[in-house]
């Protein structure tokens, strides 16, 4: 499951922006070259997901627009294993598979997404060169995920029309029970 929703203990190094914020469903802008802001963000960012923990995150999920995501399926768990893409893109999938996804900027939520059994990726890396892979199952789901962020898309605009109604009737209700961050504030702290 993506992102596995943190243990309620853990302080991630950056706040997580959580859902409905903007930023989140606004596609991110591409990146121009790899410079030490650059960096700052990617060693933020795995940091947070280290924290949180969780096996992937976009920019966008700590409040910055830049097209860049990191990956680590270990959450953390082993040294060197975390994946870094800036301007991801997915060239090609094959097949389709069902599987359980979690989203850090939807605490608690569970859901079942189809996504493609594998894909052909493209990206650049920190040191700007053009990474072009393959990845398969958990790897390709956790991929499709992060650069569905990069460009706007929730996970809830992957499900079918009934089951994104329960999940958004679950989160209104969630929202209305204080029991749902506050994404302006969430946002702030970001
Ligand atoms: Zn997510």
């Amino acid at each position: 499951m993506p992102e596995f929703p943190g243990k309620a203990e853990a302080v991630p190094v950056r706040p997580i922006v959580v859902y409905p914020s903007p930023i989140l469903t606004t596609p991110c802008k591409s990146v121009e070259g790899v410079d030490d802001d650059l960096r700052q963000l990617v060693a933020d960012m795995i940091e947070t997901m280290h924290a949180a923990p969780g096996v992937g995150l976009a920019a966008n999920q700590i409040g910055d627009d830049r097209r860049v995501i990191v990956v680590d399926l270990s959450a953390g768990e082993e040294e060197g294993q975390s994946l870094v893409l800036i301007n991801p893109e997915i060239l090609e999938v094959g097949g389709h598979e069902n599987g359980e996804e979690g989203c850090l900027s939807f605490p608690g939520l569970v859901e079942f997404i189809e996504r493609p059994l594998t894909i052909r990726y493209r990206a650049m890396d920190l040191e700007w060169k053009v990474v072009e892979a393959e990845a398969e199952g958990f790897l390709a789901r956790v991929i499709c995920h992060e650069v569905d962020h990069v460009n706007g898309i929730v996970f809830h605009d992957r499900m079918s029309p009934l089951k994104r109604k329960f999940a958004l009737k679950k989160i209104e209700r969630l929202r209305r029970q204080g029991e749902w961050p506050d994404w302006e504030e969430s946002q702030q702290r970001a």
